[in-house]
């Protein structure tokens, strides 16, 4: 395999490639594909030892640089970036793991700014978009130019991705970041994660009388609004963007190495449980696999918008029949769909059932593509071996089942992919009820526990219970997706006072970093319908000062 350069190109097609700064600032290709890389990386030979004491930052270091090239960051300021990046986990471990039972682990991936796993991949984000304009921006400066680039972050969420977001950027210069969220309709944690963030750039923009529908609506207005765009010139931070998926690569490695010497020996298997919904935390444990990390299989654990477990069981992914209708969209599909158009709307009718685990409502799983094309190169019937020559081929078969699936709503990739996804890939599909029967399990857990997990991880820890009889004797990650604080009703649902009346929530929980967010003050935009969102991007953009409306409020 040849390691020229790397660069990165369309999973749709066309032969050029872009930069990774380039394929970080675009985001989305113009033809509606998914940037990955022009090859998989080789690991140093000596990998298992060399890296094995490394910190978190450092294996980021390591892993990161195969797939950057130092033309394009050099290793000194990589690394600066990725230890800033992390320099605001709560973990010495940044991703430490947690044993649950034998040879039963959970890997915690939320000790970040938001207590959830999206700062893992946000926080770098951050620090390489403001890396990016700092450095355009001295260059416009040293050629005396007077214009400056600036991003203009929009978003929609209903919860999770927005805090992630803002954390990521605030206080970055030349980026003013506006996250859209349906007015009342939010958790008052996650409002209050995101409104008591003070710094200037961020803007938190409640959209009265609206659901999420409404406020995704408004996102991808702005962004197919040519002028309006290219004026402000938006930028989005979904889970599709590169950047994200290869920042969340390291923890695997990361979790390996923090096995007992036992699961690295000869023999031993190792199998990852992933809660998922925008299959980009999963797919970043692929690309681990790829590049060589000793896995045996990836368990795609859904909750009951299971598209992909109905993929990975039957090689057809379809949205299905109508399960219910909802006014809380799910905040992956929709953040993608709204900023960047990714989502293909099925012509079936279905919708996206609200459960437990509402970060992984879904209806179809952006990042699925990458798989989607990687399965279709792996299974040309006769390769040429000439990597552009296979790649075409492959892109021409993603592009064929995605027409497909915009047109049909469904697809049916057969029994070859099936299988070959089979090799990397179990999954499991998980109930609400299942979910809050598995948060009192580990509760009440002998030896180990009493853990109180979050109804994502819940999920996680379902699939891997339901996978073992698949590999006995294997070593089990799970990976925790969310502090339980950060969902808190599904967590006292199934911990109810009545079940667990030495249960509280307040007390045992609610860490005091979260409980002190109840006394800060809160900076809320409440906007009327797109023409206001408009409205106070110009005003902002302008120079102008908007102050919003100020209160307290408690969680
Ligand atoms: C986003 C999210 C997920 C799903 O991750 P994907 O990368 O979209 O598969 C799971 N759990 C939590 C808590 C999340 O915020």
């Amino acid at each position: 395999m040849s390691e020229s350069e790397m660069r990165y190109f369309s999973t749709r097609g066309g032969s050029e490639t872009l930069s990774f700064e380039d394929a970080v600032l675009t985001g989305l290709a113009p033809n509606g594909g998914l940037y990955i890389p022009t090859h998989i990386p080789s690991l140093p030979a000596d990998w298992q030892t060399k890296w094995a004491s490394l910190s978190f930052p450092e294996l980021s270091r390591e892993i990161l640089s195969l797939f950057i090239p130092t033309s394009v960051i050099p290793s000194k300021d990589l690394s600066q970036i990725i230890n800033t990046a992390y320099s605001t986990f709560r973990s010495e471990k940044t991703t430490p793991l947690r044993q649950t039972g034998e040879k039963e682990y959970v890997l915690e991936l939320w000790h970040g700014p938001t207590w959830a796993f999206k700062d893992v991949a946000l926080q770098f984000l951050g620090e390489l978009f403001r890396y990016f304009l700092e450095r355009r921006n001295g260059k416009l400066e040293k050629e005396g130019k007077e214009e400056r680039e600036e991003l203009t972050v929009v978003g929609a969420t209903s919860g999770d991705t927005g805090s992630a977001a803002i954390y990521g950027l605030r206080s970055k210069p030349s980026i003013t970041i506006f996250i859209l969220y349906p007015d009342g309709r939010i958790s008052p944690i996650q409002e209050a994660q995101m409104a008591t963030v003070p710094d200037e750039n961020v803007y938190c923009v409640a959209v009265q009388d609206s659901d999420f529908d409404t406020c995704q609506s408004i996102v991808k207005t702005l962004f197919s609004d040519k002028e309006f765009n290219s004026t402000h010139r938006l930028g989005a931070i979904n889970s599709i963007n590169w950047a994200r998926i290869l920042a969340q690569i390291v923890y695997y490695f990361s979790a390996y190495f923090q096995l007992p010497e036992s699961a690295r020996a000869e023999g031993a298997k190792v199998q990852f449980s992933v809660p998922t919904g925008n299959f980009g935390d999963i797919l970043a444990g692929w690309f681990a696999k790829r590049l060589g990390l000793p896995m045996d299989h990836l368990v795609v654990a859904t909750n009951e918008n299971d598209i992909l477990d109905r993929f990975f069981r039957t090689g057809r992914y379809e949205a299905g029949e109508e399960v219910s209708s909802s006014s809380q969209a799910p905040e992956t599909a929709a953040v993608n769909g709204s900023s960047d158009g990714q989502q293909a709307t099925p012509s079936s009718g279905s919708s996206v059932k609200s459960t437990h685990s509402p970060a992984m409502d879904i209806l179809l799983s952006s990042n699925f593509e990458r798989l989607l094309y990687y399965l279709a190169l792996d299974t040309l019937e006769i390769p040429s071996g000439d990597a552009e020559q296979d790649r075409a081929r492959a892109q021409e078969h993603l592009n064929g089942w995605m027409a497909e699936l915009k047109k049909n709503g469904k697809v049916n990739l057969g029994e070859r992919i099936k299988e070959a996804a089979g090799r990397d890939f179990w999954s499991e599909r998980v109930s609400d009820g299942q979910t809050l029967e598995e948060i009192r399990k580990y509760y009440q857990l002998p030896k180990y526990g009493p853990y109180v997990v979050d109804p994502h991880t819940a999920v996680g820890l379902a699939a891997t219970e339901r996978s073992q009889k698949k590999a006995p004797n294997s070593y089990w990650v799970t990976l925790s997706t969310a502090h339980p604080a950060k969902f808190s009703s599904a967590v006292e649902l199934a911990l109810s006072a009545k079940q667990f009346p030495e249960f509280n929530f307040r007390e045992t929980v609610l860490p005091e970093e979260l409980k002190k967010l109840e006394q800060l003050e809160k900076r809320v935009h409440k906007i009327n319908g797109e023409a206001g969102v408009r409205e106070l991007i110009e005003r902002v953009k302008k120079g102008e000062k908007v102050v919003p409306g100020e209160g307290k409020g408690s969680i």
